[in-house]
């Protein structure tokens, strides 16, 4: 196919030309004094990047940061918080439990963010303290809801409860405000192939002192993903259990430099939030068949928008068709929707490297799919359009 394809799924996401080519640099001697301190600068920016204590990196997917989180900071049968939000939230939950640890969920409605009265309720009920903290998916990417981590922070304060504060921003880190200093979050997990630009392969647990201190109590049976030879490394094997992944080193100092060059992070997820408004402008805009699912405006994730598609459903449109349609005649790839929104949605990423006319282009090849399809519709490019254009 002539052009480029466009990547719209949440994840991996576009990867800048910079980053792409740090991958093609020769392997290193990583027992150097110029790579140590090249890793050394590396984890630096990271430390302010996250505002975090110490920041721990595996090279694993996300699974393997939820993993060592769990690990590190739970003994056997330790009870925790975990709202459950989406399929993120849900599989997290199942990883805890086959890890032999007991996650309380709390129950949230799919259109909806985890509620931080309940969570304040169910922290006050635990006189005993024996909860040992709230973990929450921050952007759940299976239903483009955000959770208020300030709201969440309220109430856990207001509880007086001294649980920890764990932040799924997987999909939110470099999206959304994840503002651990400020908000005393213990620990912020974040992935390489969604904000940061990356292949997968990196997964981080930034953490606080007081995550630390908690780990240090900890005794469950642990190794590769052990926090304490990685919390002040004397040399650089240490940060990563084995071999440092020499160009995935490459490449992230490339993303770093790539979203300082943009004006920091603070800017790169100002960026987002205007894309993901004239995306979402776009989806409304497509008429009565269609719905976004996160009901509330502040509650809508700048990654990823889950679509509801009522009149697909009510005209036996299968939905899976359109997205293979506008992936492979249209050149734009879209994801289905998980739980029981299979089949009756489907989630467009706006993440990552993305500007104004990949968007469009994005957002077109979909409405060219629709068309394909006879799918009911209004265009919602004017829409978009608009929304770029004075924003
Ligand atoms: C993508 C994602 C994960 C899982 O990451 P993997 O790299 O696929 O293991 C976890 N949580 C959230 C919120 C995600 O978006």
């Amino acid at each position: 196919m002539a052009g480029r394809d466009f990547l719209a799924i949440p994840g991996p996401t576009n990867i800048p030309d910079s980053i792409l080519e740090a991958f093609r640099r020769p392997s290193v001697d990583f027992g150097s004094a110029e790579f140590a301190s090249f890793v050394n600068d590396i984890w630096a920016d990271l430390e302010t990047m996250f505002g975090a204590y110490r920041v721990m990196a595996y090279p694993a997917v996300g699974h393997g940061a939820w993993e060592a989180t769990l690990c590190n900071l739970l003994e056997h049968g330790d009870s925790f918080l975990l709202p459950q939000n989406g399929l993120f939230a849900q599989r997290w939950a199942d990883m805890a439990v086959a890890n032999g640890f007991d996650p309380k969920p709390i129950d949230v409605d799919l259109r909806r963010a985890p509620d931080p009265a309940l969570i304040h309720d169910a922290l006050v009920a635990d006189t005993a303290h024996s909860l040992v903290g709230v973990f929450v998916a921050h952007t759940e990417t299976s239903t483009g809801t955000l959770a208020d981590l300030a709201a969440i922070r309220e109430a856990i304060d207001a509880s007086g409860h001294p649980g920890l504060f764990v932040v799924d921003a997987i999909a939110s880190f470099a999206t959304d405000p994840v503002p651990m200093a400020e908000l005393g979050i213990d620990v912020v997990l974040a992935s390489s192939q969604k904000g940061l630009m990356m292949p997968p392969g990196l997964s981080f647990s930034a953490i606080s002192e007081k995550a630390i201190e908690r780990n240090a109590k900890v005794s469950t049976p642990r190794s590769f993903f052990s926090w304490a030879e990685r919390i002040d490394p004397e040399w650089v094997y240490q940060r990563f259990g084995g071999t440092p992944p020499v160009q995935h080193l490459f490449a992230l100092r490339a993303a770093i430099d790539h979203i300082e060059a943009e004006g920091g992070i603070d800017e790169v997820c100002m960026r987002h939030r205007r894309l993901a408004a004239a995306a979402r402008a776009c989806f409304a805009a497509w008429g009565e068949g269609f719905e976004i699912n996160a009901i509330e405006p502040t509650e809508q994730a700048s990654a990823v928008t889950c679509i509801r598609t009522p009149g697909m459903v009510a005209g036996g449109i299968d939905v899976a068709e359109v997205l293979v349609t506008a992936r492979d005649r249209f050149g734009v790839a879209a994801s289905s929707a998980m739980l029981e929104l299979t089949g009756k949605a489907f989630r467009v990423g706006h993440l990552g490297d993305l500007n104004e006319p990949m968007l469009l282009g994005a957002l077109g090849g979909l409405e060219c799919a629709f068309r394909a399809h006879n799918v009911s519709h209004e265009s919602g490019l004017e829409a978009a359009v608009g929304a770029l254009a004075d924003g």
